[in-house]
């Protein structure tokens, strides 16, 4: 194993933070990979790590992830995320929560938490009584549960592909297949089959199955045949690492598209989707919608403000898309390119305008 700043130095972390409650056994990480477009946003994830190890390098990767969901998409924030170690269904409880509220309060809004896997609205209340630094619960003026505008930005950035392929912008006869029909999934179902796709899904609940069968009329396969399903678009709105070298050689889509987070599992999967010509529109670009609704809060919540943020997310994949094809490199790195030239911008400006 590396040591904690030889990982720091290499991710290029501003500050990782460890917390410890007695009391309530809270065991937290925050992460704040970059404060250089603003304060660092992102969820708070409670999840069963294996070791420390294990949820140290979570946040660290998920830290600068946000980072660069943030640049791409033209917000003034920076990128940070924390986790909690433990069991969301089993440990999770009040007090855990106003301790790890008061965590986050310490940082002086230099970091700013929300909901991820294992948190609720609910749970982003209890944390407000304690800490101003934290967006998406369901008070006045919280923007609530994000996955409409994930599924929203999702589906505008999956026309930006459509037509970067040269199929047009219509969904109308265009077949989806969605792996995953939770939060976000159902969401984008629904935008999809009001568009007039045809919808294949797969996902391990039953009743999530049920419900867009029911309502979108979708088609169902078993988890592992969504990979080989013949589709125009796969959408991964499940789970992270999918795209990898056993499932890209099933793929027989024109295009990926979906809202999962860390699709790629290595940067070389990346590389090969672009060799076998198949579209893929970066993760973290096409996901933003979710994180451009929380941010919102940060400058007086309006919908309808952020419904016309997200549907730029069209602009965002086509321009990665179109930078991908000129410059003859992946679309993920095209992405990251962008992401760090806002960044590289913003501290040069900051350099230009340094009190001596
Ligand atoms: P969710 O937990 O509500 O939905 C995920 C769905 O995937 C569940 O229905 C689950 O049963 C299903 N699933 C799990 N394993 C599966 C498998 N092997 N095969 C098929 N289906 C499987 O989560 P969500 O909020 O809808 O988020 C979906 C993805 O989008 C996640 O990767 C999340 O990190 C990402 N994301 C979500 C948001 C948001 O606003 N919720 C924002 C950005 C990114």
């Amino acid at each position: 194993m590396t040591g904690i700043f030889e990982d720091l130095s290499t991710l290029g972390h501003e500050q990782v933070c460890f917390f410890h409650d007695k009391e309530t056994g809270l065991k937290a990480i925050i992460g704040i990979h970059s404060t250089v477009l603003g304060p660092a946003l992102g969820g708070c994830r409670m999840w069963k790590y294996a070791s420390e190890q294990e949820a140290l390098k979570d946040v660290l990767r998920l830290s600068r992830g946000m980072t660069y969901k943030a640049a791409v998409a033209g917000l003034k924030l920076g990128g940070g995320k924390a986790v909690i170690i433990g069991d969301a269904r089993a440990d999770k409880n009040e007090k855990l929560l106003l301790a790890f509220g008061k965590a986050v309060q310490s940082l002086n809004g230099r970091y700013i938490t929300a909901e991820d896997v294992g948190m609720t609205v609910k749970d982003i209340d209890t944390m407000r009584t304690v800490c101003d630094s934290a967006v998406g619960g369901s008070n006045e003026g919280g923007s609530g549960d994000p996955s409409d505008m994930t599924a929203f930005g999702t589906f505008r950035g999956m026309k930006a592909a459509l037509k970067f392929a040269g199929m047009g912008e219509s969904f109308e006869g265009v077949k989806v297949a969605v792996q995953g029909v939770g939060n976000v999934g159902y969401h984008l179902c629904s935008y999809l089959s009001a568009a007039g796709a045809k919808l294949v899904v797969t996902d391990i609940y039953p009743e999530q199955l049920k419900k867009v069968q029911e309502q979108f009329g979708a088609t169902v396969v078993a988890p592992d045949e969504i990979y080989s399903t013949d589709c125009d678009i796969f959408s991964p709105c499940a789970l992270g690492a999918i795209l990898n070298s056993r499932t890209i050689p099933m793929l027989k889509c024109k295009i990926v598209a979906g809202s999962a987070n860390n699709q790629l599992e290595a940067n070389e999967d990346g590389i090969e989707l672009f060799k076998k010509g198949v579209v893929y529109a970066p993760d973290y670009a096409i996901n933003a919608g979710g994180l451009i609704n929380v941010a919102a809060e940060l400058d007086g919540y309006n919908k309808e403000a952020v419904v016309s943020k997200v549907t730029k997310v069209y602009d965002t994949i086509l321009d990665v898309l179109e930078t991908s094809k000129n410059k003859s490199i992946p679309p993920h790195e095209a992405a990251d390119a962008l992401a760090e030239q806002k960044l590289a911008a913003k501290k040069s400006v900051d350099r230009a305008f340094a009190p001596v």
